[in-house]
């Protein structure tokens, strides 16, 4: 049985936390009222937050203004040096971290402790990265002149994030971003408010031992309008916004009107091709674990499988077996496979995307339906399902946040690379096929149109040292490994001339 008021005291919640946090300080006008936290693994009350208004906005931006113009100074190396902290006091706090992720948003605890691993991995990739912010050195064209460019933080990097990865998220931004030299502004999501609290009480905790100053992570939760208004403000150059699609569209026009820069990580459509050369063995747990982990509410939970004709009523039998072995309840239990979902509303989603379905034509082989009852008296959880479907159905098109998987039967692997990339997403993707011919097709400027293609693994749980992401309706934007960097920096080419001459460019001549 797990002490969840335990797990809120090593992380320093209280029962009604403030709006806002610069870092050791906390405020907020109160002028909004309060939040309270539930949990969608048993519907209790874990804890209260006061809603940050406008005024509290202003008050988070104006020190966070002041804070930058301290932390850009830092050398970068020993910027990296506070991310190392930071990632050490995560590796402290990661189970009671983990289980207090597993408690608020529902997700498996081992899949909580993994949110927390995956903060630890980035805090270590951005501590090397801190020494390796590499700019380029051209050779001019004109005699005595040298060129090269240089990279420099923006300035504050607003982070916008969704419930479904209530810490690793953030990090991925906030680590990167401080090794960069910019300073963070956090509007979590209001369903996992109090995860976002205790990251912040830790990265607090790290900055004040190293006494840096108010303002260079801060938090503020409230509701969606205090999103709006980062989008909006010119004092944010940078909005690295991850969630739902349709929000994604309203934010990246808000900041493209200004010119911002935007970093998009918006809703996925992901898909399994099962060719007739796989392991069918190993593309079953591929397939499971990628449509019910989380209960189906990862960005790249898998969504639909596209199996080849000969195998597909075999591969459709195992699958079913699989399912009938599910067990849902309690993400605490690590006897259990699925946990709830994160709210009712998202039940009653659910729900009616299964309808819709149905009007469509879609034909269930694993049936759907809300849970109730004993150890489901939250009226989250619900049955994952599978249906057998056509790809243009239009609820096929569209990303629900829940384990529901579609079934969609090929004959070529042209023809179901065709249907994976004939939806408006565009994130992750996976074959799963012991032929090179295949896995090389599948991976070559004729197969997946994803910005993640996977070959024998399924769709879900991306290592941090590559550049996450997705093209088309998902957004366009890259963070985490390889290169996302550059996306929190702004570059900037210099040339300078030694010569005791000015000479042009293009050997243009202007004499006076
Ligand atoms: P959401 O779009 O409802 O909310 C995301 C965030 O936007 C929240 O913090 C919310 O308060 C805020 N918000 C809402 N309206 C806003 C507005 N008008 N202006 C500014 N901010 C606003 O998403 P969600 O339900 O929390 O998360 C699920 C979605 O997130 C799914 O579509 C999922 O695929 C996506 N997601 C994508 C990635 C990725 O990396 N591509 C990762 C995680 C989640």
């Amino acid at each position: 049985q797990t002490d969840i008021n335990s797990v809120l005291k090593n992380l320093g919640i209280q029962e009604v936390s403030q709006a806002f946090s610069t870092g050791s300080t906390w405020g907020g006008t109160g002028s909004l009222g309060t939040l309270d936290s539930y949990s969608p693994a048993d519907g209790r009350k874990i804890a209260t937050v006061q809603l940050a208004d406008q005024e509290d906005y202003h008050t988070v931006i104006s020190q966070a203004q002041t804070a930058f113009s301290y932390w850009r100074d830092i050398p970068a190396p020993k910027r990296g040096d506070i991310v190392r902290q930071l990632g050490d006091a995560l590796r402290h706090h990661k189970q009671d971290l983990g289980t207090l992720v597993s408690y608020e948003m529902g997700k498996s605890l081992q899949e909580g402790l993994g949110e927390v691993q995956e903060m630890i991995d980035i805090c270590d990739f951005a501590v090397g990265l801190s020494r390796q912010l590499y700019g380029l050195t051209m050779h001019s064209e004109r005699p005595h002149h040298r060129m090269y460019e240089q990279w420099h933080p923006l300035g504050i990097a607003g982070i916008i994030s969704a419930f479904n990865f209530p810490v690793a998220v953030w990090s991925w931004n906030a680590a990167l971003a401080l090794v960069c030299g910019n300073v963070c502004v956090w509007k979590p999501s209001s369903k996992t408010a109090l995860c976002a609290i205790a990251c912040q009480q830790i990265l607090a905790g790290v900055l004040k031992k190293n006494e840096m100053p108010e303002g260079i992570s801060s938090l503020l939760i409230s509701e969606e309008f205090i999103g709006d208004l980062m989008s909006n403000d010119k004092s944010i150059p940078l909005v690295s916004f991850t969630g739902s699609t349709r929000v994604g569209r309203i934010v990246s026009t808000a900041v493209g009107s200004r010119f911002g820069k935007s970093i998009l990580e918006l809703g996925g459509n992901n898909t399994i091709i099962i060719s007739k050369e796989a392991d069918l063995d190993m593309s079953v747990i591929g397939a499971v674990f990628g449509a019910v982990g989380t209960a189906g509410q990862r960005c790249t939970s898998t969504r639909r499988l596209i199996i080849h004709e000969d195998i597909y009523e075999d591969f459709k039998n195992r699958l079913v077996k699989a399912y009938g072995q599910l067990r849902i309840g309690d993400p605490l239990d690590q006897n259990n496979h699925v946990g709830p979902l994160i709210d009712q509303q998202a039940v009653a989603m659910y729900i009616k995307a299964i309808e819709k379905g149905k009007a469509e034509g879609a034909k269930f082989i694993v049936e759907g339906g809300a849970l109730s009852g004993e150890g489901y008296t939250s009226g989250c959880y619900v049955k994952p399902c599978v249906a057998e479907v056509e790809n243009h159905y239009k609820i096929v098109q569209e990303e629900t946040f829940a384990p529901i998987l579609y079934l969609i039967k090929y004959k070529t692997l042209e023809e179901a690379i065709k249907l994976q990339n004939a939806v408006p997403q565009g994130l992750s993707s996976a074959i799963m096929t012991l032929n090179l011919r295949e896995a090389e097709l599948f991976l070559s400027a004729a197969g997946s149109d994803c910005g993640i293609a996977n070959v024998n693994i399924g769709t879900s749980g991306a290592e941090i040292g590559g550049a996450f992401g997705g093209e088309k309706e998902t957004g366009g934007g890259r963070e985490s490994g390889s290169d996302a960097w550059k996306g929190y920096m702004r570059r900037q080419t210099n040339t300078i001339n030694y010569a005791d001459t000015l000479p042009l460019a293009q050997g243009i001549k202007f004499n006076l």
